[in-house]
C-alpha cells in the first residue's frame, strides 16, 4: 500500500501509461475550475494529474504516483524532453488561473502535499516547476499570483539569496536555471515565463480565457533588455548554480 501521510479523496482518471524515468520533477499547474468540474474536463480531453487541490484545500488523488499521467505535454526543462515520465503533477484549482491571489487554506494543503511528494521521492528544488516554466510557448499556468515565495519557505522550489552572478548573458543564464532557449522565440517566452514565477510585477494581467490562447505578450522580447529582469536573472540563477554545486560535492 503506498504510504498516505493525511487524507485524499479519490477521483480516478483515465488516460496514463508506464513511466519510462524515475521520478525526479514536480510540476504544479492550475485550471479555471473546481476539482470535480476539472477532472471531468480532463478526463474528456483524454489527460491527466496525479492530484488536484480544490479551492478549500481538499486534495484529489486521480493517477497512481507510479504511472505516467498526461499533464506537461510538449515541454522542456534542463535540456529534458519527456516531462511527463519524470515529474509527479499537481492541478490546483483557480478560476482566473493564478491571476489574483490564491486562498490561504488551500495553499497550506498544497505545501503539506508537496512537502509529502518531495520527501518521498527525493525531488531536488531546481526540479520544481510550473507548467509555464517547461511550455512558456503553449501555457500560462499556475500564474502570475502563484505563491512560488511562500512555497520556497518550505524548500518547495528555489527564491532570490544573497549572491549574484555578473553574467550577461540572458539566455545563457536562462538556461543555467532549466529553460529552453533554442531559438529567439524561445528566449524572449522563456524570459516571459521567469518573470512570471520569479518577478510577477512585470507580467500583463489578461483575462482568462484571452491567457489560454496567447500566454504571451508578443513584445516581451523587450524584456531581455530590461535592467531589473537581468538583475533578478543574475541572482535567481545564481541560486541555481550555488544549488548544483552544493549537491555535487555533497
Ligand atoms: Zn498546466
Amino acid at each position: 500500500m503506498s504510504y498516505q501521510p493525511f487524507a485524499y479523496k479519490k477521483a480516478d482518471l483515465h488516460h496514463y501509461n508506464q513511466r519510462k524515468y524515475p521520478i525526479d520533477m514536480l510540476v504544479i499547474h492550475s485550471m479555471a475550475h473546481d476539482a470535480m468540474e476539472g477532472i471531468a474536463r480532463l478526463d474528456e480531453q483524454k489527460l491527466s494529474s496525479h492530484y488536484v487541490v480544490d479551492y478549500d484545500g481538499t486534495i484529489f488523488q486521480c493517477v497512481d504516483e507510479n504511472n505516467r499521467a498526461w499533464h506537461a505535454g510538449v515541454s522542456s526543462w534542463k535540456g529534458l524532453n519527456d516531462i511527463n515520465s519524470r515529474s509527479i503533477g499537481i492541478e490546483v484549482c483557480h478560476r482566473s488561473l493564478g491571476q489574483s491571489n490564491f486562498n490561504k487554506k488551500q495553499i497550506k494543503s498544497l505545501i503539506n502535499l508537496c512537502k509529502d511528494i518531495i520527501e518521498r521521492n527525493k525531488i531536488a528544488p531546481t526540479m520544481i516547476v510550473g507548467h509555464s516554466d517547461i511550455a512558456p510557448n503553449r501555457k500560462p499556468d499556475p500564474g502570475k499570483a502563484f505563491p512560488w515565495q511562500e512555497l520556497a519557505a518550505h524548500n518547495i522550489g528555489i527564491w532570490y539569496g544573497s549572491r549574484f552572478s555578473e553574467e550577461e548573458d540572458v539566455a545563457k543564464m536562462l538556461s543555467e536555471i532549466g529553460y529552453n532557449v533554442e531559438n529567439e522565440e524561445n528566449i524572449a517566452t522563456s524570459a516571459y515565463a521567469f518573470c512570471r514565477r520569479f518577478f510577477p510585477k512585470k507580467i500583463v494581467t489578461m483575462p482568462t480565457k484571452k491567457l489560454l490562447d496567447n500566454p504571451y505578450p508578443n513584445n516581451c522580447s523587450s524584456l531581455l533588455k530590461d535592467s531589473a529582469f537581468i538583475r533578478s536573472l543574475q541572482n535567481i540563477s545564481m541560486q541555481y548554480k550555488l544549488y548544483g554545486n552544493v549537491k555535487k560535492g555533497s
